[in-house]
Order: structure tokens, then sequence, then C-alpha cells
């Protein structure tokens, strides 16, 4: 870790799968190396993202691309837009995708990027500058064969559709798999778009299931209020459960009548408004500017949001207020503290590398269908997101189980992720 200063959230991720490989390098002590090498991104390309926006003036961004892993299949993973991205923020995605992508049995490597670049507030016209510059690049770097970007945090239907419009536009070819999360009448798959917050809901729905439990009745809290978060949302309320919050970064909001699920999405998606434009329309619910979401009493809490924002304090509070699991639809929204606390108090704990692996599965769905020039009704693929959200969680729970510590899905999907690429490594030899 002395090699890359400077990046707490990646040294965390590594940290916390190095904890759960004890047991699996003592018996197979050639997975140490590998371990090592597996750290070490195979390509890591940072760029200068110049535009011009609508005042003028010229903007200078950052772009990074972290090529992580190619042992199981072409780069795969999304592109964040956020100010607070840096190099070890996406090394830590990237990182952490390597595992999750191996994960889902699909044969996609691990790969993550993005810009410091914030969209909020930024016109529709100036987005796009961004987006076209910013593939001047990276199409150098991506192709269906190669590395397949898809979406993250700031990057949505539109920004996927000005960066596919500007490659097909440098690379004068159609070639749709070269980036997911496409729009439904150029190449997109139904379902991607529910895909990442139904997985983490199935996910918790599957880890209940175990204790003969179910959804039907439970009080649920969300944070955040982006994609992950609206489909959450939806699948929770679809297999009956009372959902009561929701957040961004200016606060969250209590609706104890249950979520307004088409107004929040007419707020979020169709005026790109904040959740204080919620609360204004919706009577009975309560915008909390100051404190956390996690103050919030519930049965099971989602976190949607992004990294490190449920600490130990705040999972104490969960457990208190009778918490019964928890699904991380974000990536490494818990820190290590929390994740402890929840072990401690015997809380279902489903980590984000294993429960929000839907979004990139059915991301592998959609380079399906490009493959073969198909489209697939909706219902059918979420039949395969909930048939590969099964096998996940089964897998987890088996690994953890073969390795001593039953119900511990962080050590299940670390270990199970993790063999999965190493054995590739090995038979492909040192490269
Ligand atoms: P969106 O951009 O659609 O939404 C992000 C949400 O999180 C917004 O409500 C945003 O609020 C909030 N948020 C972001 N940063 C912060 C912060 N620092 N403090 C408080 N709130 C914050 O992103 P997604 O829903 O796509 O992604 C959410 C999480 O899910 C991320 O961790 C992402 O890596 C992960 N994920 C996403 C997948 C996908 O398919 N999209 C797949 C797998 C994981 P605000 O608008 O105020 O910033």
């Amino acid at each position: 870790l002395a090699r890359n200063p400077g990046e707490p959230e990646f040294h965390q991720a590594v940290r916390e799968v190095v904890d759960s490989l004890k047991s699996v390098v003592a018996r197979r002590p050639e997975y140490l190396e590998v371990f090592e090498r597996l750290c070490e991104p195979e390509r890591q390309i940072i760029f200068r993202v110049p535009w011009v926006d609508d005042a003028g003036r010229v903007r200078i961004n950052r772009g990074f691309r972290v090529q992580y892993n190619s042992a199981l299949g072409p780069y795969k993973g999304g592109l964040r837009f956020h100010p607070s991205v840096n190099l070890g923020i996406v090394k830590f995605l990237g990182f952490e995708q390597i595992f999750k992508n191996a994960l889902t049995g699909m044969p996609i490597g691990g790969g993550k990027g993005g810009a410091d670049f914030d969209p909020r507030g930024r016109s529709d016209a100036e987005v796009m500058r961004f987006c076209q510059s910013f593939m001047m690049e990276l199409a150098n770097h991506i192709g269906q064969y190669t590395d397949v970007p898809a979406g993250d945090i700031g990057v949505g239907g539109r920004e996927i559709g000005y960066l596919f419009g500007q490659y097909r536009r440098i690379t004068n070819a159609y070639e749709s798999g070269v980036l997911t999360g496409k729009g439904l009448t150029w190449g997109g798959s139904r379902a991607r778009t529910e895909a990442t917050g139904y997985g983490a809901v199935l996910f918790a729905a599957e880890m209940l299931r175990t204790r003969g439990e179910d959804l039907d009745g439970r009080r649920v809290s969300v944070s955040g209020s982006g994609n992950v978060a609206i489909y959450a949302i939806e699948k929770a309320q679809q297999l009956g459960a009372h959902v009561v919050t929701f957040s961004d970064s200016s606060g969250y909001v209590v609706d104890q009548a249950g979520v307004d699920l088409a107004l929040l999405q007419d707020v979020k998606e169709r005026q790109r408004g904040r959740v204080a434009d919620y609360v204004a329309r919706r009577p009975g619910a309560r915008l909390v500017t100051d404190g956390s979401v996690w103050s919030v009493p519930c049965d099971v809490a989602l976190p949607c949001a992004t990294q490190n924002e449920l600490d130990a304090v705040a999972a104490v509070r969960l457990i208190k207020g009778g918490v019964r699991a928890v699904a991380e639809g974000a990536n490494m929204p818990c820190t290590p503290h929390a994740v402890e606390e929840f072990r401690d108090a015997g809380v279902l704990f489903g980590p984000g590398k294993a429960a929000n692996a839907g979004g990139v599965a059915t991301s592998a769905l959609e380079m399906q269908q490009n493959a073969s020039r198909d489209s697939w009704s909706f219902e059918y693929t979420v039949e395969r997101l909930t048939d590969v959200m099964t096998r996940i969680h089964a897998n987890c729970l088996e690994t953890a189980e073969e390795f001593g510590d039953p119900g511990n899905y962080v050590l299940g999907a670390n270990i199970a992720g993790f063999t999965r690429v190493a054995d590739a490594m090995l038979a492909q030899g040192v490269i």
C-alpha cells in the first residue's frame, strides 16, 4: 500500500479483501502471489478533458480509466462524473468491480473510470460538449472486445447517449457493444435501468429467506435518490415493503405514509430536481438537512448513495432501531467499523460486490443481445437477472460455510470472486 499513497478508499477496499482471503491462501499458498499481481491494475489512463461552457469559457477536467483485470473478459465497469473523483476512488471502484464481475459468472473483466466533472447545474449542451471531449480520448482505449464502460454516479442515459454518439462519429462504426446502458431504440437492454436497484432488493430478500422472513410489510430505509435508489424503492414496494426514506447530498426525506414513487421519478428523472422538490409537492413528507438518514428506524436498510455514507455510529443506531438486514446498493457505502457492528449484532449484511452486481450482470446481458443483434423482453431479462442474483447469493452462502463462517456474506463474496479470477490468471501464465 506504500506504493499507492493518498488513496484511502483503495486501501480500504484492498484491506477488506485481504482479511477475507487468509483461509483460502492457507489452503492454496500460490494465491498470495496472484493477489499481489491482482492489486496492480493492468493499465491506468489519466487524461485532460478540455471543454467550453455556455459562457464561452474554457474549462479543464481530469478524465480516468483504470483497466484493472481482463483475465475473465473485456474490462467492464462504469464511468463516474462527480467532483470527488480521483485516481484512488477510481482504483477502489475498479478493484471491487473485478470480484463483482467474477461473481456474476459472466465473461467480464473489471475496470472503472470517470472524471472530476460535476454535471449538476450544467445545461444539456454543456454536458454534451463535456462527454464529446471525454470520448475523444477514451475512444482510443475502449472497444467491444477490449473495454466496455457503462454509467455510475452522474452518468445516466443522457450521458451514455452523448458518449455513444461521439464514439460512433470517431470510429465510423456502429459498434453497439462498446458501451452499456444505452437507450432501448439503439441497442440498450430492457431492465438495465432497473437492474442494480432490483438486484439489491432481490439479494436482501434472499438473505431474509434464510431466516424464514420476507420483505412483505417491512419498513425499509433507502439512501440516495438516483438510479439505484429509485429502482430499489420500486422493487421493495413490489415485494410489499413500506419504504420511508431517500436522500441526496442536501439532506434526507422521511415520508411515513410511504414513498410516492411516481412523484419521486417525476422530480428526479424528468425535472432533474432535488429531494426538496419532492417534499414541496408531497403533504406529510419531511426534509431533514442536519443528521443522518440512518437515524430513522427500519427493518431493512439499503444504502444506495455513495462510499462510506454509513459509519459505526449509524450502524449502532440502526441496530437499536431493530434492523434485520442491510444490502449495499452503492459501492462500499458501509465503513469497516459499521460492517463489524452488523456482524457482531447478527444483522444480515450483503456487501456491494454481491448485492449490487445485478447492474453489471444486466450490462453483460446487454452485450449478449448486441452480439446476437437481439432484443429481449423486459420479463425475460428480469428473469435472467433474478436467476443471477439467486446464484450469487447461494454462491456467497455456500463459500462462507465451506470456509467455516456460515452467514458471512463478505467472506463468501470475496473468496468466491477471488478464486474465479485467480484460477484464470494462474491458467494464463505470468502476464
Ligand atoms: P446517481 O448519480 O444516479 O445517484 C447518486 C445518488 O447518491 C444521488 O441521490 C446523489 O445525491 C447521492 N450522492 C452521491 N454522492 C453523495 C454524497 N457524497 N453524499 C450524499 N449523497 C450523495 O448514481 P447511481 O444511483 O447510479 O449510483 C449510486 C451508487 O450505486 C454508487 O455508489 C455507484 O457506484 C453504485 N452502483 C451503481 C450502479 C448502476 O448501475 N448505476 C451499479 C452498481 C453500483 P446528489 O444528487 O445530491 O449528489
